[in-house]
């Protein structure tokens, strides 16, 4: 049995604009489980980074709540999240403009125990040179400035500085999005061994399904600020999905196409409508080639479909038996 780490419930984020309110994260719910990994995914846009800086502190929450170990984090003040702060750590997309170029390596990990007034000065240095090993650098990379490393070591420094304060989450936002493909898995195992060998949770962001792929253990599909799927690893490729998941995982590529340099490609026709002024009933209802009126209609409540499923669409059907028929089954059946 798993123990729930975090769990969000309702959970709202609004930005003001100029051209009204902008609801970037709407009644999102979703839980990361002790030592697993729940991957969050969706196109640019949909919200993947405004929850997981509303996770962090980062974002003004407007509505509902974030539990961390039973914690209720939302409304706290900065002065009472400090508190929270180690457990709960960040890693970028981008590894240039993550890290300070003025400092060093070994004081850029060192910093947060700093922060929190962790061990003394011989301590921290000593854990610093712990930590570069733990991601595969070497002692002498303390010393040396971000500019002198690739985009994946630079990954890795940025792990290590995740990893100072012993955190239980670590919310990774597109962390791989930006390196080479090759240099992408070598980051993926290592984010892996790190989970095997220190039991962290990760929170996994990625527009690609490809590279949440063997990491998950389970995974949240969001659309224009909504889930609109959720599953178990397990059942994410088995079972009929929502037309929105199946359509990324269709232009998902095998893992012998991806080692031979393909990547994924545009998923879908059409522009995501904008959150300002999203569709009515379904949010996908604009560019799903199953939609009927009752999609364009009324918001498709999130519902279990299968033991580890959820989806959030009128047209999947749940047969006698237990079968779940997504609607290109049942348009083929018609
Ligand atoms: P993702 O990480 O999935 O690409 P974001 O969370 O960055 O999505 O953005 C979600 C929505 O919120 C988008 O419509 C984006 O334009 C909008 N948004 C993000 N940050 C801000 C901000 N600071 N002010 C106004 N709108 C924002
Ligand atoms: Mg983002």
């Amino acid at each position: 049995m798993t123990k729930t780490l975090l769990s969000c419930r309702d959970l709202v984020v609004e930005y003001p604009t100029a051209d009204g309110t902008l609801r970037a994260v709407d009644r999102v719910s979703l839980d990361i489980e002790h030592g697993q990994t729940l991957a969050l995914v969706g196109e640019s846009g949909c919200g993947k980074s405004t929850l997981a800086r509303a996770i962090m502190g980062l974002a003004r929450v407007t509505s509902g709540s974030i539990k961390l170990e039973g914690e209720e984090l939302v409304g706290l003040s900065q002065r009472e999240l400090r508190k929270y702060r180690p457990a709960i750590q960040m890693v970028f997309q981008n590894p240039y403009g993550s890290l300070n170029p003025r400092l060093p390596v070994g004081r850029i990990i060192e910093e947060p125990m700093m922060v929190q007034n962790v061990g003394t000065e011989a301590m921290r240095r000593k854990r610093v040179l712990d930590l570069l090993d733990r991601v595969g650098l070497t002692a002498a990379a303390a010393a040396q400035y971000p500019h002198q490393f690739s985009g994946g070591q630079r990954q890795r420094i940025a792990i290590a500085r995740a990893l100072a304060l012993s955190p239980k989450l670590i919310v990774c936002d597109e962390p791989v999005s930006a390196l080479d493909v090759s240099v992408q898995a070598q980051v993926l195992n290592l984010l892996v061994e790190l989970q095997r060998d220190l039991g962290v949770s990760y929170l996994f962001i990625s527009h690609d399904l490809a590279v949440v792929r063997h990491i998950a253990h389970a995974t949240t599909v969001m659309y224009l600020g909504q889930i609109a799927a959720r599953s178990s690893s397990r059942e994410f490729w088995k079972v009929p999905a929502h037309p929105y998941v199946q359509a990324l995982r269709d232009a998902t590529p095998s893992m012998e196409a991806i080692r031979s340099g393909v990547s994924s490609h545009p998923v879908l026709e059409g522009e995501i409508p904008s959150a300002l002024n999203p569709p009515a009933g379904c949010r996908f209802s604009s560019r799903c080639s199953y939609a009927i009126d009752v999609c364009r209609e009324t918001e498709p409540p999130l519902r279990q479909v299968t033991e580890q499923s959820w989806v959030a669409c009128h047209r999947v059907s749940v047969a006698a038996d237990g079968t779940v028929m997504s609607p290109a089954i049942q348009q083929t059946a018609n």
